[in-house]
């Protein structure tokens, strides 16, 4: 459980827009200026219980430079985030927008292809880096992998798809859904080339893998890559797999 904050420590912010993907994933857009970060950083989102606010971490959805943004999953009995999913354009929230993080394009090496491996919500920092336009500046080939529970978590999917059709065989999407989305399959996918061939794209030393999300499918994921020949990317001995967990 992360730290309250003290209450000063947070501002308020006003919910401008809500778009319920499914009873169980929202995209709250904020209206407050958006901190200076790279696309990638997590700020901390809450709302106020008695006396302490309550605040967790959330990744920008949005580009920099454009209102904030939020991909919130709901977890089952978690303390903030079925309040988080279940407000309304109107309310108002707690945010403490200095940017944090290390998952960002900044830091992970070059190579042909980019592929950005995600969990439910955990696609949050790839839209930020996808509406940046920053990933094709950098590799010729982006892959995104979406694996969700079930296909209305599958969110800013066609906004994806009209950003990946301007870049030609520059994009390429894979959804997994139920049980081709458990760490198992994901891991198998990844192993016995089914991604590669469906991506078009080799999974070897060209490529740059961002893993982010589930901590059981990101370590799933990993072992599978690193059979392959991938190395994780660390600040002294760079590689190709970078990963953030969303929890431990
Ligand atoms: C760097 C970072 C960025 C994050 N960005 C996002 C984001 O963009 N969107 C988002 O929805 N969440 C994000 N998270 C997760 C978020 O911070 C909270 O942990 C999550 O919303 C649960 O909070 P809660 O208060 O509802 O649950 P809690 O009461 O804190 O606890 C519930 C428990 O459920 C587990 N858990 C946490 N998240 C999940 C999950 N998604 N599915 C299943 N179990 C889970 C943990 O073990 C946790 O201890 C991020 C986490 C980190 C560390």
């Amino acid at each position: 459980m992360e730290e309250d904050l003290a209450l000063n420590e947070a501002n308020q912010a006003r919910v401008a827009a809500v778009r319920r993907w499914c009873e169980d994933t929202v995209t709250l857009r904020l209206d407050a200026a958006p901190p200076p970060f790279a696309a990638g950083q997590f700020v901390r989102l809450g709302l106020p219980t008695k006396g302490r606010p309550l605040l967790r971490s959330y990744s920008m959805a949005s580009a920099p430079g454009e209102p904030p943004e939020f991909l919130v999953e709901r977890v089952p009995g978690g303390a903030l985030s079925p309040r988080l999913c279940a407000l309304n354009p109107g309310a108002t929230l707690l945010w403490d927008p200095r940017p944090a993080g290390r998952f960002t394009l900044e830091r992970v090496g070059s190579g042909e292809s980019l592929w950005l491996v995600a969990t439910g919500a955990g696609l949050a920092p790839f839209v930020s880096m996808l509406r940046s336009g920053e990933p094709w500046r950098r590799f010729r080939r982006v892959v995104l992998v979406h694996a969700v529970a079930h296909p209305g978590q599958l969110a800013y999917r066609e906004e994806l798809a009209a950003l990946g059709a301007a870049r030609g065989d520059g994009w390429a999407s894979l959804a997994r859904t139920g049980a081709d989305a458990t760490p198992e399959a994901l891991a198998a996918a990844l192993a016995d080339g089914r991604l590669e061939a469906a991506a078009g794209a080799p999974l070897d030393a060209r490529a740059q893998v961002l893993l982010c999300g589930d901590p059981r499918v990101l370590d799933a994921a990993r072992a599978a890559l690193e059979a392959r020949g991938l190395r994780r990317n660390r600040p002294r001995a760079p590689g190709q797999i970078t990963s953030e967990k969303y929890w431990a």
